[in-house]
């Protein structure tokens, strides 16, 4: 008979440790707290050759992946470039992996509207319980429920998400409203402006249902921008008067906050930067936060994905990751006979490729603070850690 994995969390974690144990033959359960399908999370996703070999291997597959950008260029505040780099990636979208995924799980072993609550183990097995009162026994629980993860909740109440002290903004503008002038300079290409105090980049991604037609695409604007703690409770506070924590749902976000924003954007932003925010539909802001576990398992327990490690954006591993974990915790599970054994190993393999993001992800973004101060880099053209920007941003760590 099978060996049973129970999965919570039904985004690109979930359904990378679905895909990977079901090819090593485990009867797999994702459960999913959302009522609704997940989809049209917007964000461009950058991709590296692991995350195409995960795909590949676990039967996804990279049909329609995405656009190919060859060159990175950082721009002045006028928009002019001051510096070039040849560097082919794909870049694609957090609804196409997903899409990918998610056609490869039985509709019969994928349960929307489902919160785990926590578990209890003995050596025979693990239990499962449910937020409506019901439990569902297993031999193995895989925690991919994100940064705020109830799993991790129970393995380590002491690890919480810090605020990094900054938000990113993020926006799509569709390819057709775009300029032609502002199109040739900056669409098909990765983009950054760097100026101090900020970091902008954006690159071309698919349109609406995954249409890679020029002229059918769209730009994924990605503004990160320092934001003290008092200031990101006020962004939180949505009109009723209402805080939210860690996160606002972006149909929340006061106009005064997007006000604010369309007239920083204006001051400090490149001017192709602005002309592509101003064709966008309406921008919303993520708080960066991060967090590490210091291991992955807990017996009959793992963690993959977000609820592991947030490396924050700036490698663009996210997704990555959590396919590199799916693939090697399958990989374990085959290789030793004991569960226990095989996530202890799991989590010696991942804990510290992990942690390598999170650090590099750290220092690209301390970069934002860089001498906030000095009138040298107003217009990006001076920034000091330039070539280390656009050389590491969005680069594995793995
Ligand atoms: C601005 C920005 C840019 C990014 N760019 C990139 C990039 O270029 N490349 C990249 O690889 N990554 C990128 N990422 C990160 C990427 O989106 C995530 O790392 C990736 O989606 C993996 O997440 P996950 O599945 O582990 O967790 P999540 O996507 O957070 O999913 C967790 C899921 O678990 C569900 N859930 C939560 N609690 C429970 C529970 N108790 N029971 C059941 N279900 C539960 C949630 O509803 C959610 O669907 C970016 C992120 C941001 C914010």
């Amino acid at each position: 008979m099978s060996r049973r994995a129970v999965i919570a969390g039904g985004s690109i974690g979930g359904l990378f440790a679905a895909a990977m144990l079901r090819k090593s033959g485990w009867a797999v359960d994702v459960f999913e707290r959302s009522d609704v399908e997940l989809s049209g999370r917007g964000a461009g996703i950058v991709t590296h050759a692991e995350l195409l070999d995960a795909l590949t291997f676990c039967g996804a597959g990279t049909k329609d992946l995405g656009v190919t950008v060859e060159k990175r260029v950082a721009f002045d505040f006028e928009g002019n470039p001051v510096r070039q780099i040849d560097f082919p990636q794909i870049v694609t979208s957090w609804d196409r992996v997903h899409t990918l995924l998610r056609r490869i799980i039985p509709g019969n072993h994928h349960h929307l509207n489902r919160q785990i609550t926590g578990y209890r183990q003995d050596a025979s097995g693990i239990t499962v319980t449910f937020s409506d009162g019901s439990d569902l026994d297993a031999d193995i629980l895989v925690g991919a429920d994100g940064f705020r993860s109830s799993v991790r909740g129970q393995m380590h109440p002491q690890v919480k998400p810090v605020f990094s002290g900054y938000v990113v903004w993020r926006a799509l503008a569709n390819e057709s409203d775009i300029p032609e002038a502002i199109h040739k300079r900056v669409f098909d290409k990765f983009g950054f402006y760097l100026p101090a105090g900020n970091q902008i980049i954006g690159y071309p991604i698919a349109g609406p249902g995954n249409d890679l037609r020029p002229g059918h695409r769209r730009y994924n604007f990605v503004w990160y921008t320092a934001v003290g703690q008092d200031k990101l409770t006020k962004m939180l506070t949505d009109a009723t008067g209402r805080t939210h924590t860690m996160s606002i749902p972006p149909p929340l976000i006061r106009a005064d906050v997007l006000s604010d924003m369309y007239s920083k954007a204006r001051a400090t932003l490149s001017r192709p930067f602005v002309e592509l925010l101003d064709r966008s539909e309406r921008p919303f802001f993520t708080p960066i936060y991060d967090h590490a576990s210091p291991g992955l398992n807990d017996g009959r327990v793992a963690l993959c994905g977000d609820a592991a490690i947030v490396a924050r954006p700036h490698v663009g591993m996210g997704v990555t990751k959590a396919a590199c974990d799916a693939r090697v915790l399958a990989e374990m599970l085959d290789t030793f006979a004991s569960i226990p054994e095989a996530l202890a190993a799991y989590s010696d393999d991942r804990c510290g490729k992990g942690y390598n993001a999170f650090i590099r992800s750290r220092e690209l973004g301390s970069y934002i603070f860089g001498d906030t101060d000095s009138q040298a880099n107003k217009d990006g053209r001076n920034n000091p850690n330039i070539e280390t920007i656009m050389r590491d941003t969005a680069v594995t760590t793995a």
